[in-house]
């Protein structure tokens, strides 16, 4: 078991953090007098609940978790950020990531003066754990996994994921944003296994709430309460809060949605593969798919021009030709393959 503490920055560890007047006083009481609000403009008038508790019991019940299991964030790149500010000593430490894999981690940690360290994927988009492993030195503190992976929409196998966990003395984050499409079920019953494991999901792409910036982190109590720790005291607002009790009780619907873009997604995945220009659909976990084409730039170009917005991934490590495709509504995928077929068909004239 790893002790957290030893791999906190020093200055984290001795942080004295801020104390909110909603963190000093928590029981029942009718008159707030205690932290400077405006007694007008019930309910906006109050500062949210720091910790979101009751956010955090509903959570807790969806997923099977313990309430101290779960960090709340603004998006998930809220967590990713303080895990940098929290265990990274800039300029000094490192971290280990997957490539290609999303663009967020190496964003935090340059914002952080964090070197990446990236291994390369297998061919066929597969872990290299050897090379993983390998990569680790006593400066390595986190090591990002995403699975399904973005760009490449496949999982990786849960022996392979254990196995690095294992291994390694620093945290593994593993981002499972794309986990409610996927056929294989999340790491999160491995949680209590691993001290040193942070999962991450998120309400913006199978709960379809991008637009609200809920983020969630599942780990051991002590990782939690760092993270806590670094904060922002109110990182997430009233309005927030309050959308995320309402969706927890309309799982039904997160469900249905998830359904019907699997099944768009083998739809697609199938009329895709019988364009000419189509080189390779790769198979996808996720809500999105990789498509290896003749000319991925100007197919890029031809569907801006149409007004169809895809993502080009053609310059990223082993995606060369790549487009990642979102599967979108029945009737936008149906504009998609329309404006591909006429593509097709300028391009053999
Ligand atoms: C979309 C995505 C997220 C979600 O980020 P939020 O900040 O929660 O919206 C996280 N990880 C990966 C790999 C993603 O593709």
């Amino acid at each position: 078991m790893t002790d957290i503490r030893t791999l906190l920055r020093k200055n984290i560890a001795n942080l004295k953090p801020y104390s909110s007047a909603r963190h000093e006083f928590t029981g029942e009481a009718s008159v707030f007098l205690d932290a400077n609000e405006n007694p007008y403009n019930h309910p906006y008038n109050r500062y949210p609940d720091p910790l979101q508790m009751r956010l955090k019991k509903a959570i807790a019940d969806l997923k099977q978790v313990d309430e101290s299991q779960i960090f709340l964030g603004n998006g998930s790149d809220e967590p990713i950020d303080l895990l940098f500010r929290a265990f990274c000593e800039p300029g000094v430490d490192n971290v280990v990531s997957i490539d290609p894999t999303y663009g967020m981690y190496q964003v935090a940690a340059d914002i952080n003066d964090i070197a990446v360290r990236r291994v390369l994927l297998t061919e066929h988009f597969g872990l290299d754990v050897k090379g993983i492993l390998n990569a680790i030195d006593e400066h390595t503190k986190l090591l990002f996994i995403c699975s399904p992976n973005n760009p490449s929409g496949n999982c990786f196998d849960e022996s392979e994921l254990v196995e690095i966990i294992k291994h390694f003395k620093g945290i593994v984050v593993l981002d499972e944003a794309y986990i409610d499409f996927a056929p294989g079920k999340s790491l999160l019953s491995q949680l209590t296994n691993f001290d040193n494991l942070v999962i991450l999901q998120t309400f913006s792409k199978a709960w379809g709430m991008a637009g609200i910036r809920l983020g969630m982190a599942f780990a051991s109590k002590n990782i939690v309460e760092v993270l806590n720790t670094v904060k922002y005291p109110y990182n997430l607002n009233m309005l927030t809060q309050q959308a995320g009790l309402e969706l927890v009780e309309k799982e039904a619907d997160k469900v249905a949605w998830v359904k019907q873009i699997l099944q768009e997604r083998e739809r697609l995945s199938g009329r895709l593969k019988s364009l000419d220009f189509v080189e390779k659909v790769y198979p996808s976990d996720a809500n999105f798919v990789l498509v290896k084409v003749r000319n991925p730039k100007g197919i890029y170009s031809f569907l801006v021009g149409k007004g169809i917005i895809v993502r080009d991934r053609s310059s990223v490590a082993l995606c060369q030709g790549c487009l990642r495709i979102t599967i979108g509504t029945k009737d936008e995928n149906n504009q998609l393959l329309a404006e591909l077929e006429k593509y097709e068909k300028n391009e053999i004239k």
